[in-house]
């Protein structure tokens, strides 16, 4: 049978002439080999950014973020309900709380709406998350965000490439957080990288990257940092997959665009917008059953899984999990709504037209509903 995973990176440029260049240099960790730096460089470009620091992966791009702005025990940071776990974990590695906000209905993103009520005097930051490749509202973010004096963190390690308004995610909130994991749409296996146009800001993360050493006293450590430097490795690869990055993203706007045509006329799901003040790069193509569906979402996933495909539920809502369960004020029910009735679907660059039309026609015969 043929088998179709839900995500694959594409591998296709000169990640492994570049990856046996570090092989042959036997600079294999971060630190002096030229693809961090070259790699840097060009993802703070791709970013419209004037600095990108690498680092480990994504979650401690979110962490470095967020030490940089001091977070720490009693702080609050107001987070989407609807995201990966590891938004929510990172404000918790700082020892602060995560406070979860209900999601848009339209772009599933954090609802800017809902994000005042939710400010407590203990409130420092947002973290807007950039879901499946659709930027969140960022105007209406730090609009409020402003006005509370709230630093705000995009989290674009689903988003790369795309953009708001006309400027690229990861130059829109205050600081960024990339992640280069093996099903993102810019991959290096494990990594991720802090964006930011402010040069101290930049030091910071890469001093405590590098365990808090002083970036003018080799081997003196005034602070307590972490490990979270890239390997050279990976830069290497990173570099290979920035110098395609136009077709990465093209290929996944090919795959949704398919997906698109082929399901916009079954109502009983609901497709992913893109608003007409975002240009999406579609990491992930999701899917939400109408609730008039009687069949059960997990079944739905069997089905394809029998015909092998792989697909996935929708992310959990983080309040439900049981890390954060008690902390939860109210039920946030769109959150919980597209958590319980999405699916996610195969996308990856290099998937073809006849991949797509099999995935698409086999999730309509087994939601039975014709299309
Ligand atoms: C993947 C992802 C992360 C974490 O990235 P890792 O590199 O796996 O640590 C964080 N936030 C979101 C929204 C993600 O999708």
């Amino acid at each position: 049978m043929h088998r179709i995973p839900v995500g694959r990176p594409a591998l296709v440029g000169n990640e492994k002439a570049y990856v046996m260049e570090c092989m042959d240099s036997t600079w294999i960790s971060g630190g002096g080999g030229k693809f961090i730096d070259q790699f840097e460089s060009l993802f703070a470009s791709f970013c419209g950014s004037k600095h990108a620091v690498s680092c480990a992966n994504g979650t401690a791009a979110l962490h470095l973020a967020l030490l940089v702005y001091g977070v720490g025990p009693g702080d609050e940071i107001i987070v989407p309900a609807l995201t990966f776990v590891a938004t929510a974990n990172a404000v918790r590695h700082c020892g602060a709380s995560p406070v979860f906000v209900d999601s848009d209905p339209g772009t599933w993103t954090i609802d800017p709406a809902l994000i005042e009520q939710a400010i407590t005097p203990r409130t420092r930051g947002v973290i807007a998350v950039h879901l499946f490749g659709h930027s969140a509202d960022m105007d209406a973010i730090m609009d409020v965000a402003r006005r509370h004096d709230l630093f705000v963190i995009e989290d674009a390690a689903e988003a790369h490439g795309a953009s708001y308004k006309g400027r690229p995610v990861g130059s829109l909130g205050d600081i960024a957080a990339f992640s280069f994991y093996a099903n993102k749409i810019i991959a290096t296996g494990e990594g991720g990288a802090v964006v930011t146009d402010d040069a101290s800001v930049a030091e910071k993360v890469r001093q405590l990257a590098g365990h808090g050493m002083d970036p003018n006293r080799r081997y003196w450590f005034p602070v307590v940092g972490y490990n979270y430097r890239m390997s050279h490795i990976a830069a290497a690869i990173g570099v290979g997959q920035l110098e395609m990055a136009e077709w990465h993203i093209g290929q996944r706007r090919m795959v949704a665009a398919l997906y698109l045509r082929r399901l916009t006329s079954v109502e009983e799901i609901v497709l992913p917008v893109e608003m007409p003040w975002a240009t999406s790069v579609y990491w992930m193509f999701s899917v939400i059953l109408s609730n008039k569906l009687a069949v059960h979402r997990d079944d739905v996933i069997l089905q394809l899984a029998d015909q092998g495909i792989e697909t996935r539920p929708m992310f959990p809502a983080i309040h439900t999990l049981p890390p954060y369960r008690d902390a939860t004020r109210s039920s946030l029910p769109v959150a919980e709504h597209l958590a319980n009735r999405g699916i996610t679907l195969p996308t990856w660059a290099g998937m073809t037209e006849d991949e797509v039309e099999f995935v698409a026609s086999t999730l309509i015969s087994a939601l039975a509903c014709g299309g």
